[in-house]
């Protein structure tokens, strides 16, 4: 079931536990970050909203917490829909992170992600490796890249 993609979501949703796994409704979980409410405090919780976006297909929001300078808007937005759309994400398990925490510019998180697209079902698995925004220590959070 396709969800998410109008913009429009009711309160239902926002009731439904989080994708990330917090156990928190979404929104008062990663919600609230996606709707620019709050900010992700700790590397950790970019990591989380970040999935929680993919499986909820907030472009916009995956867009803003990873630059991407040299691909214009235009492609990288028709990608993330198009990855949105075709892969449905099932779960999130964090292995383990290492700094990234308030007053650190520099943070890891290892995770696995399990997804499935198609008809086939598969598990990710990346050390992601994020920057406050200029190194900043009070700069906003933005995944950089995979480092594996
Ligand atoms: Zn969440």
């Amino acid at each position: 079931m396709a969800r998410g993609f109008s913009g429009v979501e009711d309160a239902s949703v926002e009731q439904e536990s989080c994708p990330c796994g917090t156990g928190q409704s979404y929104g008062s979980c990663c919600g609230r970050l996606h709707r620019g409410e709050a900010k992700a405090q700790t590397a950790e919780q970019l990591m989380r909203s970040r999935y929680s976006a993919f499986a909820k297909g907030k472009i916009e929001y995956l867009m803003a917490t990873h630059p991407e300078p040299q691909v214009p808007a235009s492609v990288r937005r028709r990608e993330l829909r198009a990855g949105c759309r075709q892969t449905r994400w099932l779960g999130l398990e964090i292995i383990r992170v290492e700094r990234g925490r308030e007053g650190e510019v520099e943070g890891t998180v290892c995770f696995v992600a399990r997804y499935q697209a198609s008809n086939q079902r598969g598990s990710l698995q990346e050390t992601s490796l994020f920057q406050r925004r200029d190194g900043n220590p009070t700069g906003e959070w933005l995944y950089i890249r995979a480092l594996d």
